[in-house]
């Protein structure tokens, strides 16, 4: 929620009418790692069209999602916060109408908001529909029909005077992975066992009811490649529709994932249970008229998002727990840490990333409690574990958790309970493996 401007006409706050600012297209793609696409140095064709709009871009080559599940990091994007200020962090948790969102803000200044999600758990239900005149959660078509929405929605609002705010939320590369053949073809993924492309095989999994066989992580892998490039594909097509529109020159268009994926590096499959790179190491790609395209190796994270936009747009930002990508740094700025939090279905834990190092702090029987120390620079798989060789460090990185809260419990700001969920998003939760 957030309150009208207090003068100005037209919806408008003071200062807007003078100036058209444009678009914004926010294009989130569910579970997509960085290190699966081309731009990110993949060496399979999985993201020709990202490759080509990131030539255009400001790429962040060192982005990472705020948690490993959808809902507690586009709760983070949305609202520029750290999951302990925006307190939606596990599977009840709503995002609070007294959560100021990108979508209210724009809204304030006069923009058009459309939501167009196909993960439930940043549908309505949640609380993520505030600030968007027009939103609507679905699934039963694939990402590349989102683009039929979005026409429709466009030539609705063809003339318009004020700028449009699209947010589009596509699923394809989630589990269960199940691409169309061509794609499945492309990436030589075809001859997967036919319960592999199911959600209850990725279940079973990380409950340990089924064994893993030797050729089942590439098996998997292929597929998920299979799906990148499938909404790789729908990402190109909603660009030249953009293009074809004229509407090129005044939308800005970010491109970025909610968190990545794993394929037993650390033994887990599917997400939502670990804080390692694989799961948190996403694409930010920022296509921004006026802005020169370069690729950034400061890190980026989910909260930097809403106030990088805001600056961009000239619109002051609410305090974030983020600052503004695309600002100079200067000496003596706050060093560049990343923080990270989850905390669902019983697994929890937070890290923090202070140059090379990378703490974890698990917070749950499942994992533990022992915090570990990785070094990405000499380890960037995470295999070594050196809290013991460095004390002095570990102790400095805990108290930096608990400087941000994020070393205990956090308690949901809002809750909704199952059976105050309709039985369709009930369904749609079941189908991608989020069990009742
Ligand atoms: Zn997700």
């Amino acid at each position: 929620m957030l309150a009208a401007p207090l003068a100005g006409c037209g919806g408008e706050a003071p200062g807007d009418a003078a100036v058209r600012r444009p678009n914004i297209v926010l294009y989130v793609v569910d579970t997509v790692r960085a290190d699966r696409l081309g731009v990110y140095g993949y060496g399979k064709p999985t993201s020709p069209r990202l490759d080509a709009f990131a030539e255009e871009a400001v790429l962040f080559e060192n982005a990472y999602a705020q948690s490993s599940w959808t809902r507690p990091a586009v709760a983070s994007l949305f609202t520029g916060l750290l999951p302990p200020a925006h307190r939606t962090v596990g599977r009840r948790s709503v995002l609070p109408e007294d959560a100021t969102t990108l979508a209210e803000i724009l809204a304030v200044h006069g923009y058009e908001g459309m939501g167009l999600v196909r993960n439930p758990n940043v549908g309505r239900a949640f609380g993520f529909a505030q600030g968007f005149s027009r939103f609507r959660s679905e699934d039963r078509e694939r990402d590349e029909t989102m683009l039929d929405r979005v026409r429709l929605w466009l030539d609705e609002r063809q003339g318009a005077e004020e700028p449009f705010f699209l947010f589009l939320h596509a699923i394809d590369p989630h589990g269960p992975y199940d691409p169309a053949p061509e794609f499945e073809e492309m990436f030589e993924a075809g001859g997967a066992p036919a319960h592999y492309r199911t959600v209850r095989y990725l279940l079973g999994l990380n409950r340990g009811d089924v064994e893993p066989g030797p050729e089942t992580a590439g098996a998997l892998s292929r597929l998920y490649d299979a799906e990148v490039a499938q909404n790789d594909r729908a990402f190109g097509e909603l660009l030249d529709e953009l293009e074809a529109r004229g509407l090129v020159e005044d939308t800005a268009v970010i491109y970025l994932s909610d968190h990545g994926e794993e394929f037993a590096e650390h033994g887990r499959w599917e997400h939502g249970l670990s804080l390692y790179e694989e799961v948190l190491r996403v694409p930010l790609v920022m296509r921004l008229p006026g802005v020169p395209p370069r690729r950034v190796e400061e890190p980026a994270q989910h909260v930097d998002v809403l106030p990088t936009l805001l600056a961009y747009l000239g619109i002051e930002a609410p305090p974030t727990d983020g600052r503004d990508l695309l600002a100079p740094r200067r000496r003596g700025d706050a060093p560049l840490d990343v923080y990270t939090h989850l905390d669902v279905d019983g697994h929890r834990a937070a890290s923090v990333i202070r140059g090379p190092y990378k703490l974890v702090l698990p917070q749950s029987p499942s994992h533990g409690t022992a915090p570990m120390l990785f070094d990405l620079d000499a380890d960037p798989g995470e295999l070594k574990d050196v809290a013991a060789d460095r004390p002095d460090i570990v102790e400095r990185m805990l108290a930096l958790l608990a400087e941000r809260n994020l070393a205990g419990e956090i308690v949901s700001a809002k809750e909704i309970e199952d059976d105050q969920l309709d039985e369709d998003v009930r369904r749609r939760l079941r189908a991608l493996g989020y069990v009742d």
